[in-house]
């Protein structure tokens, strides 16, 4: 390490594939040591002072391994992660002892940060166990307070220690600024993890030697998240920001690196500092990838939208096991041949005090907690239940498109759970479509054209929702075998005004041809929209002009007086 102190060891037993995908996340900050056979878990321990050790609880001895953790005070101080494909083994991996689990496809930065808080955790408990420190007293070097990659406060030291600095000096007016890198991931992705390192010690540098300590100090939270506590007068933030471009152009990474910030005037020095942390976030969020604006304020309507998406965690659990969810259903129109020929089902929130909640203001909720892995599938399950009843009603089958939000694809029983639908309602799989967002590509290229080869091979039309809108459509189309492109209800929007929007919906309209892939329109609204859409030989739509999104019983109404005219 650049800081010259030894890397800490780390054991993985797990298979070939798994230690490689392990090793290519942790070997930036640990020693790693690998046990290939998994004969003898118990050797490389006694040999090793390990900080921490992932064990695939399939390896011969491992499940003995775990359970003997309770019994043994010397291996009892290292948390031992369990490497799982599904819920259930990672359920009793813990009930057996295990600190807590991985589960298998391994997210990288969400697995980083869950074996970083264990080991933090326990590093903490073993200090207060062995020497009765109170954590108040801490040195302020020791590195239970500091960010191993950069020697930064972590967030709790950056906490109690803001709190205490903001508290002694009552007549000085604060900042608490959050920083963030645009884009940090796709340099991860694309370098080495010791460049992103390198990018994360060379900003925490910057940050220390422009923050003079006895009036400010900085923080890193975690990932390419830094925060700083520091009196109005003392900073400007434009320049901060350009300086710390400075600092990592200097490295000479090509890709474009940038920094952007969000700014809390604090105004109530008793609010918890992580909460102004949040604040701070809230107004960066705002700006962030917005190349004119690299900073700004926090303001007390962005607290109404925390608020709002605190309403949202606190209720979301009771809302489905309440039944206040329920799917609308909006159809798509073929013009061609005057038919309904297919619905799309997107979900409603009826909360009991607030109304009728906007899925734009939930669903980016539970996408940043993962609930939305929940509710899709109870999406999914009111979908097929009402493609079977619509069927016993009528004898016919509308097929439904549902969407896949990008979370789904960490769970690995994803395909098996679509298919144990179909099995439990009696349904085929050319009923169910897919939507699945053109965004999620850039998350995991790979990954996401192998799951879209097997939905396709299963028999599941897969759709591309909000075509156009990413950066990387076309890229894109060359890789992803999709059925259908669904074209971002922005084109439509800007049909009327800009020649450039209609050259492109007639671009795509000829290369989906090409590709021999089908082509639904969303958004559309006015019968000029329509006309525009049908002169370029569109011929689906889906959008207000002919129905918004319906509760199912008038979405059956609609199907049967189409079907009686
Ligand atoms: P989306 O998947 O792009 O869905 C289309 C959205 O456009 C829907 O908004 C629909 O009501 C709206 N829309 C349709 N035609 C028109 C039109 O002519 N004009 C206008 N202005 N809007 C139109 P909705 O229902 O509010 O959903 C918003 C987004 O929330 C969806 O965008 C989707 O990303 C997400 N969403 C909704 N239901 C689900 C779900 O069950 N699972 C997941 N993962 N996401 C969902
Ligand atoms: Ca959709
Ligand atoms: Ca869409």
């Amino acid at each position: 390490m650049a800081d010259g102190r030894e890397r800490p060891k780390m054991l993985i037993a797990d298979t070939e594939d798994g230690r490689r995908q392990l090793k290519n996340i942790f070997e930036a900050e640990y020693q790693v040591v690998e046990t290939k056979d998994g004969g003898d878990l118990f050797a490389p321990m006694s040999e090793n002072k390990f900080e921490v050790a992932l064990i695939d609880i399939k390896f011969p001895h491992a499940r003995e391994f775990v359970m003997r953790l309770k019994s043994d005070d010397h291996i009892s101080e290292i948390p031992v992660l369990a490497l799982v494909s599904n819920l259930d083994d990672g359920a009793q991996a813990m009930n057996n002892g295990a600190t807590d689990f991985l589960m298998r496809p391994y997210h990288p930065l969400i697995t980083r940060h869950r074996v970083r808080n264990i080991v933090d955790k326990f590093m903490v408990e073993r200090l207060l166990a062995h020497s009765h420190v109170d954590l108040a007293t801490l040195d302020p070097h020791n590195h239970v307070e500091l960010d191993r990659l950069t020697g930064l406060y972590n967030r709790d030291a950056f906490c109690q220690r803001a709190a205490a600095l903001m508290q002694t000096n009552l007549d000085q007016k604060y900042y608490i600024i959050y920083f963030d890198i645009s884009c940090f991931k796709a340099v991860n992705d694309l370098f080495h993890v010791e460049t992103g390192n390198s990018i994360l010690r060379t900003a925490a540098n910057y940050f220390k030697r422009q923050v003079d300590p006895s009036v400010g100090l900085c923080g890193h939270l975690e990932a390419d998240h830094f925060v700083m506590c520091i009196p109005q007068n003392k900073i400007n933030v434009g320049n901060m920001l350009d300086g710390l471009d400075g600092a990592i152009q200097a490295l000479d990474i090509s890709h474009n690196i940038l920094f952007y910030a969000g700014v809390y005037p604090v105004n109530n020095v008793d609010l918890p500092v992580d909460q102004m942390c949040d604040r701070a976030n809230m107004a960066l969020k705002k700006i962030k990838g917005n190349y004119m604006n690299r900073y700004a304020y926090y303001d007390d309507g962005m607290r109404e939208v925390m608020l709002q998406d605190q309403m949202i965690v606190r209720d979301m659990e009771a809302a489905l096991a309440q039944n206040q969810f329920a799917i609308f259903l909006q159809p798509v129109y073929n013009v061609k041949t005057d038919s309904i020929e297919s619905a799309e089902a997107l979900i409603r929130w009826f909360h009991p005090i607030n109304g009728m909640v906007s899925p734009g203001k939930f669903i980016p909720v539970f996408e940043r907690n993962g609930f939305i892995v929940k509710t899709d599938r109870f999406v999914w399950e009111e979908v097929c239940k009402f493609i079977r009843q619509q069927r016993e009603e009528t004898g016919q089958v509308i097929p439904v498109s549902v969407n896949v939000s990008r979370l789904n694809f960490y769970n690995l029983d994803l395909l098996e759970f679509l298919l144990g639908l179909l099995e439990k309602y009696d349904l085929e799989s050319w009923m169910l479509k897919l939507e699945i967002t053109e965004s999620a590509y850039t998350d995991n290229p790979h990954q996401l054209m192998s799951i879209i080869k097997a939905f396709r091979e299963e028999g599941f039309p897969v759709l591309m929702d909000d075509f156009g809108s990413g950066y990387s459509s076309l890229n894109m189309l060359k890789n992803l075998p999709v059925d259908v492109l669904k074209v971002d209800m922005a084109f439509v929007r800007e049909l009327e005004e800009s020649e450039r929007a209609y050259m492109i919906l007639k671009f795509i309209m000829m290369l989906a041809r090409e590709l021999g892939m089908d082509v639904i329109v969303e958004g559309v609204e006015t019968k000029k929209q329509l006309d525009y859409l049908t002169s370029l030989g569109a011929d689906k739509i889906q959008g207000y002009y002919f129905s918004r999104p319906l509760p199912v019983p008038d979405f059956k109404k609609l199907v049967e007086s189409k079907q009686n005219k």
